[in-house]
């Protein structure tokens, strides 16, 4: 069962699963537009509880917990996509879940991912799904190499994930994964990484972002760039792919979707890798970049609200902090244009997110002019 969502009101109290640096903005996004917010996370060190007065630190298996932040909320969302299956229920029924809790049935396993999307007609990676070392050799032959193998859930910043390359020795590969549910991906060589933030409302409105150019450094974001360098036919068929999947699954709240750009005269051009149900680390240039962010963008939705039609401020460069960085923050903060952001996260440890940085280069009347 699922509670029917309503128009909040300021002074409403939305209720935020998972405690890190995304719900952390959130929350202070939802109190510039006067709502409250209360973070669900069972780490007493969550990011998140330094911005908000009331917190819930428990496990989410804790079933009095779960009903007790839930009877102090007036909706629940997540900043995370591996919500367990049973928390979200619990919360379900006692206050609507946005975006609703069938979408991370879709978006917490590859290879349901995968189906879904190229049931759209939409294109991805070529894939097989693969629970086993003779399994993994048959889709091998099918697929070619090089390919990635990757778990089916809980894989992030390349986590959960093995490159298998000519000469490979399978078992050992099949080993190194450490589980025994996976899908086979071919390896794609694109030629840019970029993803669309969007948002759908309640009233089934899809807005997107600015397309947003990633790159990584060992599989985690390090700058994002807004606008991607793309031609605009392909910012439009991006835009098309994000409405397509947001509307297929009857989508509110702010998502990514993560795409592969193959070079000029591929087609199709683009290939989606993977979907964000959140708020997603890509889209974090639109809280300076532009007259909305994705968080502002994601309580609107959630709250019934209208969306907001983003404008930009310029030409956006964020750089992740990522472990070690951040001990160059009072550098940061000399930069001229330079907005930072520190998540007032402890220790920095390797591969963590410890902040980011926006820096703005503003519209020309020359740049314009020149479409750039
Ligand atoms: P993912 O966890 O699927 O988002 O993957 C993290 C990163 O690994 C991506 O952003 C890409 O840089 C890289 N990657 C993932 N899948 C592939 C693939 N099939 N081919 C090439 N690179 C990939």
């Amino acid at each position: 069962m699922t509670t029917a969502a309503r128009k909040l009101r300021p002074g409403d109290t939305i209720g935020i699963l998972g405690g890190g640096q995304l719900g952390r903005m959130l929350a202070m996004a939802a109190a510039r537009l006067g709502l409250k917010a209360q973070v669900f996370s069972p780490d007493p060190d969550s990011p998140a509880f330094d911005v908000v007065q009331h917190a819930t630190c428990a496990e989410y298996a804790d079933v009095e917990a779960l009903e007790l932040f839930a009877a102090d909320v007036d909706v629940i969302t997540y900043e995370f996509e591996n919500v367990p299956a049973a928390t979200a229920m619990i919360l379900a029924a006692r206050r609507p879940v946005l975006p609703a809790t069938s979408v991370l049935e879709t978006t917490q396993d590859r290879l349901a991912e995968k189906n879904f999307v190229t049931g759209l007609g939409i294109a991805t990676a070529r894939y097989a799904d693969v629970g086993s070392v003779d399994a993994l050799c048959r889709a091998l032959d099918q697929i070619g190499r090089p390919a990635v193998l990757k778990t089916r859930r809980f894989g992030y910043d390349g986590k959960g994930q093995v490159k298998v390359q000519e000469g490979d020795d399978l078992d050992a590969r099949w080993t190194e994964l450490g589980s025994s549910s996976a899908i086979l991906e071919a390896f794609v060589p694109f030629e840019k990484e970029i993803s669309v933030i969007a948002a759908r409302g309640t009233d089934g409105e899809v807005v997107c972002f600015d397309i947003t150019e990633n790159e990584h450094r060992d599989h985690i974001l390090k700058y994002s760039y807004a606008p991607a360098r793309i031609p605009d036919t392909v910012a439009a068929e991006a835009r098309s792919i994000a409405t397509t999947i947001a509307d297929a699954l009857g989508y509110v709240g702010v998502f990514a979707v993560e795409m592969f750009v193959l070079a000029d005269g591929s087609a199709p051009r683009l290939l989606v890798n993977e979907i964000a149900p959140r708020v997603h680390n890509s889209g974090h240039w639109t809280l300076d970049g532009a007259s909305i962010s994705q968080f502002e963008q994601h309580v609107r939705a959630i709250a019934g609200w209208p969306l907001g039609h983003p404008v930009r401020h310029g030409d956006v460069t964020m750089t992740n902090l990522i472990g070690d960085d951040v001990l160059g923050y009072e550098r940061w903060l000399q930069v001229p244009g330079a907005t930072v952001h520190l998540y007032g996260k402890g220790v920095p440890r390797p591969g963590r997110k410890m902040g980011h940085v926006t820096e703005i280069r503003a519209h020309s009347a020359g740049a314009v002019k020149a479409g750039k």
